[in-house]
């Protein structure tokens, strides 16, 4: 189905997203086509936002500020390329990341001293600000699979000055199962139907879907058998199809966690979800991403 010039969506995807949406089908399809600002999150282990934010007005880059959350700026009129060229880039005081991809990290409010396992790692956006959040003091584990993806996933965390993070080469799935973490970020590999854009081209299927489900639900088993009693386990996609993401209910209803209830801030729209989960509607300024959190 053509949506304009730049962005045909392959007819089984439209046909899905309408079944699941209706109406709000054109709100997906607006955001899709929406032109988002760069935004970047200040790594507080290095510098502040004040600093940023001057160092970028000396730049001639406009910013704005995002009331959820002090470390998130959204450069005005400015492409990614320009501000992967700043100093301040190069030396890891801040990082390339979508606002929706910064939501996971804040739920999990890592602590000092945590243990905790980001399960499918790379390229490192959220681990290192996991790591960031716990002011660098929570004992991190990141496992990544694709060697490329691992590479980049070490760069970043050096590049971040993320110290304690203990990065693996492996599957997920063949960690020890007697490990034992506090808290666990399954931010899962799925279809990216929530960060569709006009600039890229669109790869769908219904076999690349239900790969992508199969994998989700056994790593999700995994990463409940590895969660610690009491512990908390969040799993989120950058997809917007319910199949990868109130889907997953089921199995954790199967496997007996307790869903905790998600709740975003309400400048964010969201599309319908499952009770106590959220799916952030692509938009503007924000990318399709969904959010659910559970405990043993
Ligand atoms: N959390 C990352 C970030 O914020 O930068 C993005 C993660 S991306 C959605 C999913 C990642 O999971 C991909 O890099 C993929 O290679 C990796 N992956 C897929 N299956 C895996 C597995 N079984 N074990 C470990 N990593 C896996």
């Amino acid at each position: 189905m053509a949506l304009d010039d730049h962005l045909t969506l392959p007819q089984p995807l439209s046909d899905r997203l309408h079944g699941a949406y209706g109406e709000l089908f054109a709100c997906i399809e607006r955001g899709y086509l929406a032109k988002r600002p760069v935004t970047l999150r200040v790594n507080r282990l290095k510098t502040t936002p004040e600093r940023v934010i001057n160092e970028l007005h000396a730049q001639g880059i406009g910013v704005q500020t995002v009331a959820w959350y002090e470390d998130a700026l959204i450069a005005e009129n400015v492409r990614e390329a320009a501000l992967q060229r700043l100093p301040m880039y190069e030396r890891g005081e801040v990082y390339l990341q979508s606002l929706s991809s910064m939501l996971p990290p804040i739920l999990l409010q890592p602590a000092a001293g945590e243990n905790i396992l980001d399960m499918t790692a790379a390229p490192g956006g959220k681990t290192t600000e996991l790591f960031a959040l716990s002011g660098g003091k929570a004992l991190i584990t990141a496992c990544e699979r694709d060697a490329v993806r691992f590479d980049r996933l070490r760069f970043n965390l050096s590049r971040q000055g993320a110290t304690r993070v203990n990065a693996l080469k492996t599957d997920a799935l063949a960690l020890d199962d007697f490990l034992r973490f506090d808290k666990i970020l399954l931010d899962a590999p799925c279809t990216g139907t929530g960060t569709i854009s006009a600039d890229e081209g669109v790869r769908f299927s219904e076999g690349y879907l239900e790969k992508c489900v199969r994998l989700q639900r056994k790593l999700f088993e995994k990463a409940f058998r590895l969660l610690k009693k009491g512990g908390v386990l969040l799993y989120s996609t950058c997809s917007v199809l319910p199949e990868e993401n109130g889907g997953i209910l089921e199995t954790a209803q199967r496997l007996g966690a307790t869903q905790l209830p998600v709740q975003l801030p309400s400048e964010i729209a969201l599309l319908p979800s499952p009770e106590g989960t959220a799916c952030v509607c692509p938009s503007a300024l924000y990318e399709g991403f969904f959010l659910s959190m559970f405990t043993k």
